[in-house]
């Protein structure tokens, strides 16, 4: 069994794109701005957009966070959005999920600029990436992409199981794993919680990837030997012997798994690292104007 080890891999990315903003800046070109809005108080949102901005300062990037109260109106957001919008020296921004119920997340997500959706969630760019056109990927299918990449998995003619149809995740990694390019070209099953016999679909997986957010749910015998697995997974459950009170699981139970797999992602160290390195690769094309003129 090989670890993709998100720790090693987004900090090698990391130090690419630093080094690239170095050259860029020094040849003249813009700085990289990403701005954040974080709504209310969630303690997950609060620690990935902490985590993202501090990523932005590693690297040479500017960042901005707007944080508003929970009870903020739909009605302000979308003015903040559109602040950020007409902002000419933001390059991309994102607005962290989940957002508050009273609050539409397609009405937000429609409202941000496409050239400066640097989530990927606008239907424009998710249009785009549908039709092979350049666009912004989802920041964490674009992660996973990278990690197949770098470690050089065989994805042509294999059969891709993902677990989850989410809008962010499981969607977009379907029709990113069957494009005609590499990674790519995999036959692809898309399951979702009405799925039958997820077991025995799962079984048959040369490359199994886990998006539904239940702690622990693929054990041993989900997973054919050899198999590659990726945990997108993060839940916070409770731990006593934490100083946190909480600790992050994953939707593989690893320790069962990992024997059978070729390569697997672990949690936390896996695949939430390098959804970082999505988002800060497509701000960086953002500055560049590399997608949208
Ligand atoms: P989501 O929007 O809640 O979607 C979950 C998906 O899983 C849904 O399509 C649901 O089916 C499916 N599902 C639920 N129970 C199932 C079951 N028993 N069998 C088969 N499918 C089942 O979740 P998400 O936003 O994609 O997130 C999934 C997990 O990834 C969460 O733990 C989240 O925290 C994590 N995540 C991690 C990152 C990262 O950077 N690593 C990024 C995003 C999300 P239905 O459509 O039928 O309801």
């Amino acid at each position: 069994m090989q670890l993709l080890d998100g720790k090693a891999i987004s900090s090698q990315i990391k130090s690419e794109i630093k080094t690239e903003v170095e050259q860029w800046v020094a040849t003249g070109g813009k700085k990289p701005h990403l701005a954040a809005i974080l709504v209310g108080q969630d303690g997950a949102s609060e620690t990935y957009v902490a985590s993202k901005i501090r990523s932005c300062e590693e690297i040479g990037f500017t960042s901005t966070l707007l944080r508003f109260e929970a009870d903020i109106t739909e009605e302000k957001l979308l003015e903040a959005v559109e602040s950020l919008n007409n902002d000419p020296d933001v390059d991309g921004f994102i607005v962290q999920l989940p957002l508050p119920k009273h609050i539409s997340e397609n009405t937000v997500m429609e409202a941000v600029n496409p050239a400066k959706d640097v989530d990927g969630f606008h239907p424009i760019n998710v249009g785009r990436m549908c039709k092979g056109l350049p666009a912004y990927i989802s920041a964490t299918p674009f992660g996973i992409l990278e990690m197949l990449t770098r470690a050089g998995i065989e994805t042509s003619g294999k059969h891709c199981v993902v677990i989850g149809r989410s809008q962010i995740v499981g969607l977009p990694m379907s029709i990113l794993m069957q494009r005609n390019t590499y990674p790519g070209n995999a036959t692809v099953t898309i399951t979702h919680s009405k799925t039958q016999n997820l077991k025995e679909i799962c079984q048959s997986a040369d490359i199994l990837i886990v998006a539904l957010g239940r702690p622990e749910f693929v054990k041993a015998d989900y997973v054919k030997e050899g198999a590659v697995v990726v945990d997108v997974g993060i839940t916070r459950v409770a731990d006593a012997t934490k100083k946190s009170g909480f600790s992050i699981k994953g939707d593989v139970d690893f320790n069962d798994v990992a024997p059978k797999a070729s390569f697997i992602t672990p949690v936390p160290g896996g695949v939430g690292l390098m959804t970082i390195c999505g988002l800060l690769t497509n701000t960086f094309k953002a500055a560049k104007k590399e997608i949208y003129k």
